[in-house]
């Protein structure tokens, strides 16, 4: 690396966060996570091989693509794509053993027929109005159309809930109703009573141990957040990703000075700005441009001015001792102090990852409450949430992992 921005992926964090939520299961519940959009921004397969060892019996993915590259990338573990697929698709995932979703009769019809049984689960919409069959009828004949196929066997049923994360669970409540109608329904025309059954999403993980059923679909909070800040987890959660770019030049300048793109800042006061190698084409919002805040020095400074594609001003003149070189902390945890971007820089790659690694581990070590800025946090300045925030970091930005 040599640029100066980059994430650091705490697959420990993975492992523990999925642990911690394996611990809120009845021991016959299956956990699912997700790690579609390269595993929440993380990268599919190292997340996938974090959650694996925290204890993760499934992989959720939202395309066809995905599921094939986690195969490619050597996963074995079960695998079901939530995502709408096409009868090319449906083909194309079960000829590589990954569990496809139904939710329209119409495209089981148009399946080609297979040489080996494929695993569906039948996607019912309880309220989402998203994808699965929405009325009875609709679900009926869905369950009946993938019965008459020979090459088909039905391995679960499902919904998705739309407002688990909100303040009141009234809405999910009621999709709940909804979606407990439907299987009634289908267990009095013949579904089997061992098929697994499906609901929870992180809000409803965390907060409705009777919604777990079956099987739970583990995303966000894998990831370290819990789905919004209007409940409180149950769990600790840590952040598994930590997001930096490196002051790469601090001037002082007169008050009156305008920063960044369509001068939108004005300096108040002699200020000391900060330059950082990061900007929305990384994935950080331009929505933050004199809004965000970064930390630098284990202190938050403002973000002067429009972020920009490649890089951001921040106003560093309350901030003692901001130095090029310096790495500051996008959201995540707080930046170890001695790290050096014109130092690291200048290693040799492997040395480069192994120091970073062990600086990493020993400052979160010896400080365990060294600031952290949540992604919530970041999110809520940007008025969007945490999963969007980690799902933009760009492919550009290189992914330091720390292992399990
Ligand atoms: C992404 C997704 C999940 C996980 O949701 P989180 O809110 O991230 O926990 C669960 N189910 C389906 C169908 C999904 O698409």
């Amino acid at each position: 690396m040599l640029r100066g921005t980059f994430a650091m992926i705490d697959l420990r964090a993975i492992q523990a966060n999925v642990h911690a939520v394996r611990g809120l299961l009845a021991a016959s519940a299956k956990l699912l996570v997700t790690v579609k959009a390269n595993g929440y921004g993380h990268g599919a397969a190292d997340a996938a091989r974090g959650a694996l060892a925290g204890g993760a019996d499934y992989l959720g993915v939202a395309s066809p693509e995905e599921a094939l590259a986690l195969r490619e990338a050597g996963i074995t573990a079960p695998i079901l794509c939530l995502g709408a697929v096409t009868p090319a698709a449906a083909a194309a995932l079960a000829k590589v053993n990954v569990d496809i979703t139904l939710g329209e009769p119409w495209v089981v019809d148009e399946v080609p027929q297979f040489n080996h049984t494929v695993s569906v689960h039948l996607k019912l919409d309880s309220g989402m109005t998203r994808l699965g069959a929405r009325t009875e009828a609709d679900a009926l004949a869905l369950w009946r159309s993938i019965q008459s196929r020979s090459d088909m066997k039905v391995v679960g049923v499902y919904t998705h809930l739309a407002a688990s994360d909100a303040p009141e669970l009234g809405h999910a409540e009621r999709q709940m109703e909804r979606f407990e109608a439907l299987l009634q329904r289908l267990y009095a025309d013949g579904l089997p009573q061992d098929i697994i059954i499906h609901a929870a999403n992180s809000g409803a993980i965390l907060r409705r141990k009777d919604w777990h059923f079956g099987m739970v679909r583990l995303g966000i909070s894998a990831y370290g957040y819990p789905a919004s800040q209007d409940f409180e987890s149950p769990i600790a959660l840590s952040p598994a990703m930590h997001f930096y770019a490196a002051v790469t030049r601090v001037t002082d300048v007169p008050a009156g000075t305008t920063v960044s793109y369509g001068a939108t800042w004005t300096a108040s006061r002699p200020s000391r700005i900060a330059t950082l190698a990061a900007g929305y084409a990384d994935g950080y919002h331009r929505a933050l441009s004199n809004r965000g805040e970064v930390l630098l020095n284990g202190k938050l400074v403002p973000i002067v001015g429009r972020v920009c594609m490649d890089q951001m001003m921040v106003d560093v003149t309350d901030c003692e001792g901001v130095r090029e070189g310096q790495v500051a902390t996008l959201f995540g945890r707080s930046a170890p102090p001695e790290w050096n971007w014109y130092d690291i820089g200048s290693m040799p790659a492997n040395e480069q990852l192994a120091y970073l690694i062990a600086t990493f581990r020993a400052y979160e070590q010896h400080e365990p409450s060294a600031p952290l800025l949540s992604a919530d946090s970041v999110a809520s300045c940007a008025d969007t949430i945490s999963y969007e925030l980690l799902c933009a970091v760009a492919g550009r930005v290189p992914r330091v992992v720390v292992e399990a």
